[in-house]
């Protein structure tokens, strides 16, 4: 390799992050705590245990475990010798883990002893793995009945720390699965160079951001490392500096206390993690350690009435949008002069939206014929991008990656109309779009205009099919206090009255629940709901 043309490989991360922070802290619950230098030192020494047990460039090494600082580890060691990370979603049933595994044809892997019973009552399964990296939270021998196991820790202090090699940007460095709403989770890849620019496009979006993050914030990310690499966060935190808390399985009482102790102030998560803090029995213990903590909303539209719910905490809540196939930032709130010199409410508005193209996205919000949708609030469009950190392909199904990449741009199937300053508003999923009387009913302006209900928690809008007009919707709602359903429709009246929704967009029925079906990431389950109908 030309050593002029300096390659953008994950361990060419690591020096000016070791110049700048190497007495920074990555902190794993209340049971470790490394500094930067100890990290990258266990890094380079899971790298080198890695090569001794067998591992060759090309081959995946998966993980099954919470967040943890041996994920946090892996998410480097194992690129960085050119084998690919596949990061399993241990929140799939375990014969769709499985699958995956099996589809990834996983070489080795790495596993938490809370995985293994599952992995051992089946594992005449698993004839392509050489070997299991296993590894306790507890002091101890970890038994097992898996052959060619290894111990992650002894592994670890057993091997020299090696010197990373080269390794070409364009090197594939990861893979998962989407959520698989329909049919089988389909595989994803990303090479070193998409995570390394990916990353630095995070850290140019928080300068843009309303946030104000600098470098006394400590982070936490609450979207799991199995799923699109915790937003790419981690790769972001140690490129920028920040101390960084990992919390294991979530846990909301864990994580307030982790917040409390840590002096966490800033993270990232869906909707419903968000909900489910501020709901705990006793979170207002804990209020004065919420003000002021820097949260960005993805994965889902941000509710108006949860961002509302988080300001009471002086929570600062910002929306981003982005997906699995995508690495996944395309948007996130940039605030330019334009928007700092609006009103308080009109910014707020702003800051929850969909947000505008990150650094070096190309985005286009087009018609049925490929037209650009005029900035007027009102037309609806397909956003489809171009950027240099997309997916390339679902991994060995040409069909659906032909059907993902059209005409050069990737098609997001999300629906969304821009405002004036280009903002993008996300209004439905082309999937979950509701047609009634052959106009369509946005769902996520009526999710959200419902979840400004005081009384209301959760909320999901889907359609239900109807003779007369095709498709109706019908919102299931979860309740903060209790209120009739003829009280949430005359509410609604009231948006009509002020023209925020139109009257036929009311719903046909509301159906109370007590919890909202969750996907594997924490999503409300729209499929599941539909089922229900
Ligand atoms: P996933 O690949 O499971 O992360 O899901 C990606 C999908 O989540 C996108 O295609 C969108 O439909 C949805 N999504 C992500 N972020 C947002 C957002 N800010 N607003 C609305 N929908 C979003």
């Amino acid at each position: 390799m030309n050593e002029k043309n300096f390659q953008l490989n994950i361990a060419n991360i690591f020096p000016p992050s070791l110049w700048s922070f190497r007495n920074q802290e990555i902190v794993y619950q209340d049971l470790k705590r490394f500094t930067y230098l100890e990290f990258y030192d266990r890094v380079r020494r899971l790298s080198s245990a890695l090569l001794k047990i067998g591992v060759k460039k090309g081959d995946k090494v998966a993980v099954l475990d919470w967040d943890t600082n041996h994920y946090m580890e892996s998410y480097f060691s194992v690129p960085m010798i050119g084998a690919v990370l596949h990061t399993v979603n241990i929140r799939y049933p375990p014969e769709i883990i499985f699958y995956t595994m099996q589809h990834a044809a996983d070489k080795f892997v790495i596993v938490r002893d809370e995985f293994l019973p599952m992995i051992e009552r089946s594992a005449q399964l698993f004839d392509f793995v050489k070997g299991w990296i296993i590894y306790s939270d507890e002091k101890g021998e970890i038994r097992t009945s898996l052959e060619n196991h290894y111990n992650y820790d002894e592994m670890l202090e057993s091997s020299e720390p090696i010197d990373p090699p080269d390794i070409d940007e364009n090197t594939p460095a990861t893979i998962f699965y989407t959520s698989g709403t329909t049919g089988l989770p389909k595989g994803v890849t990303f090479t070193h160079r998409k995570l390394v620019l990916h990353a630095q496009a995070l850290a140019v979006g928080l300068s843009y951001s309303p946030l104000n993050i600098n470098e006394k914030d400590v982070f936490m990310g609450l979207v799991p490392m199995f799923h699109v690499h915790s937003w790419g966060v981690p790769y972001l935190t140690i490129m920028t500096g920040h101390k960084y808390v990992l919390p294991g399985r979530y846990d909301v009482k864990r994580i307030l206390e982790l917040i409390k102790k840590e002096h966490v102030t800033f993270s990232h998560m869906v909707p419903s993690i968000l909900y489910m803090i501020l709901t705990h029995p006793e979170v207002e213990d804990y209020a004065s350690y919420l003000k002021g903590w820097k949260v960005v909303i993805g994965g889902a539209a941000l509710p108006r009435g949860l961002a509302k719910m988080a300001e009471k905490f002086g929570i600062i809540t910002v929306g981003a949008y982005g997906m699995s196939e995508t690495c996944p930032l395309l948007t996130a709130a940039t605030f330019t002069e334009e928007i700092n010199s609006l009103s308080k409410e009109e910014r707020f508005d702003y800051m929850i939206s969909t947000g505008r193209p990150a650094v070096l996205v190309n985005l286009r919000v087009v018609d049925s014929i490929g037209k650009d949708v005029p900035w007027d609030s009102r037309t609806i469009g397909e956003i489809i991008v171009r950027a240099p950190w997309l997916t390339d392909e679902y991994y060995l199904d040409p069909e659906k990656t032909e059907e993902l990449w059209r005409d050069g741009w990737l098609h997001t199937g999300d629906l969304a109309v821009v405002d004036s300053k280009g903002f993008i508003h996300i209004v439905d999923r082309e999937k979950d779009a509701i047609k009634s009387g052959g106009e369509f009913i946005p769902s996520l302006v009526l999710e959200n205009i419902i979840s400004e209900i005081p009384e209301v928690g959760e909320v999901a809008v889907v359609g239900k099919k109807d003779e007369k007009w095709g498709e109706r919707p019908i919102a299931f709602i979860t309740l903060k206090n209790k209120v009739s359903k003829e009280y949430i429709i005359e509410r609604l009246m009231k948006f009509v009255e002020t023209g925020r929704i139109q009257k036929w967009w009311i719903p046909d029925d509301i159906i109370f629940m007590d919890n909202l079906p969750k996907t594997s990431t924490n999503k409300i389950d729209k499929k599941e709901l539909k089922k229900m109908l």
